[in-house]
């Protein structure tokens, strides 16, 4: 009888009911480094957990296949029941994933943003002292790019030349429109009002909860009027609908390739950045290396009812001894995910006590100087976890 009042009691809790005693929380150990950060990221999160929360609240992992381990598994690199599981829990962390030549995918990550319509990857881009960054002040980074996640050029229409479907549509193209196109590969770029409306709306939406102050639109416009020119007077008129002036939120644009040098000398200039998919793609590297490289900067992939983080980079193959890579992106998307669940505090412990062991020195190989000892993932997570004190 208790099991079940127990079971009742749980279940309320994983359906998002009032009372809730456990969150389940779905995780992908991802291939390639992924499975040496993740065990040390997870530590760090239940570490942070229990310290704010002793036994009050608790978060239970569960893991779901997806990549090399669920090929192996499964026969298949993304099986439908890690897609059913994340409709189900509508939560969920994940490590790099590799699509291996030939799987039929073009890109695992792709066709999980697509399938799950997380339409918006949201990268926060922020120096922590103590990092070597390759510019002069890179204290003045600290934005967050808002980059459409499931159409444009990116997002996966494309076929080879002298393939049926190019040869086709080159001559529909050449026949009906007027165009005047020889055999070649053909990408197409899909933007809509739609889709770039419900980006803008969860940028403002974050600016107003985040307390802040501008919003950019970067786009590609005076070239491509209709895909990119229209991607901003959309967000434009996104921000007409609210009373941004109540909040003191101001709503600019910039060409795309003037942001990148933007970026680059005047940093403070920006906050928020909105950004069609493939800009915000190359953006959000170049912006990470800025503050010290994409092994710190974290990610999230959010739609209206799923969110998935994971850190910005990938299985690391070049990486000789994985257990030395650097855990940080995977342990700050941990933060997007908790501030995301409403537990702020546990967020705020992470990063903070994250950001006071690199300030002591303590660093992974990629951020080391000759000079530093370099720590493997677990000991530079072990030193986080002993910083849980002194915050
Ligand atoms: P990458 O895996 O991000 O690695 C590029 C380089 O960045 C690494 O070789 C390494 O540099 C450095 N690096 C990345 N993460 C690091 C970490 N945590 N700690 C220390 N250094 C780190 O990019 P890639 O080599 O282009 O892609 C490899 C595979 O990952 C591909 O199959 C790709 O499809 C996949 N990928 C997956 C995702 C994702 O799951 N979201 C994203 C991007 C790429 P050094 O070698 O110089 O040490």
């Amino acid at each position: 009888m208790k099991n079940l009042f127990m079971q009742i009691i749980l279940y309320y809790y994983n359906q998002g009911g009032e009372f809730m005693e456990e969150k389940t929380i779905l995780y992908i150990e991802g291939d390639g480094i992924g499975p040496y950060i993740m065990k040390p990221a997870m530590k760090v999160w239940d570490a942070a957990f229990r310290h704010i929360y002793n036994e009050d609240k608790k978060i239970k992992w569960k893991e779901i296949l997806a990549g090399k381990k669920a090929l192996k598994e499964y026969g298949k690199l993304l099986p439908e029941e890690t897609l059913e599981l994340l409709k189900k829990y509508k939560i969920g962390i994940k490590g790099p994933l590799e699509t291996p030549v030939g799987s039929g995918y073009r890109s695992l990550n792709v066709a999980m943003r697509q399938k799950l319509d997380l339409y918006a990857c949201i990268r926060p881009v922020k120096y922590m002292k103590g990092i070597n960054a390759p510019v002069k002040s890179p204290e003045d980074v600290n934005i967050v790019i808002f980059r459409e996640n499931t159409e444009d050029v990116y997002a996966g229409i494309e076929w080879e030349e002298n393939s049926k479907e190019s040869n086709e549509l080159i001559k529909i193209l050449n026949e009906k429109f007027g165009v005047n196109l020889k055999k070649s590969s053909i990408g197409i770029k899909p933007i809509s009002e739609f889709k770039t409306k419900r980006l803008m709306k969860k940028a403002i939406e974050y600016a107003i909860e985040n307390k802040r102050k501008k919003i950019t639109i970067v786009h590609k416009g005076n070239i491509m009027k209709y895909t990119e020119g229209n991607f901003r007077n959309w967000c434009y008129e996104v921000a007409k609908e609210y009373d941004l002036e109540k909040y003191n939120i101001k709503v600019n644009d910039i060409i795309a390739d003037n942001m990148f040098q933007q970026l680059l000398l005047n940093p403070a200039n920006f906050d928020i950045l909105v950004t069609p998919n493939l800009n915000g793609d190359y953006l959000s590297d170049a912006a990470a290396a800025q503050v010290g490289g994409i092994g710190i900067v974290p990610g999230a992939n959010i739609g209206d009812e799923i969110a998935l983080f994971e850190p910005t980079h990938g299985t690391a193959p070049g990486i000789k001894e994985p257990k030395m890579a650097n855990p940080t992106s995977l342990i700050l998307s941990g933060v997007l995910l908790f501030e995301y669940m409403g537990y702020r505090t546990v967020a705020e412990l992470i990063q903070k006590a994250l950001e006071k062991t690199i300030q002591e020195g303590y660093l992974t190989q990629d951020l080391a100087n000759k000079k530093q000892k370099s720590l493997s993932a677990e000991e530079f997570a072990e030193k986080i976890i002993l910083n849980f004190i002194n915050i």
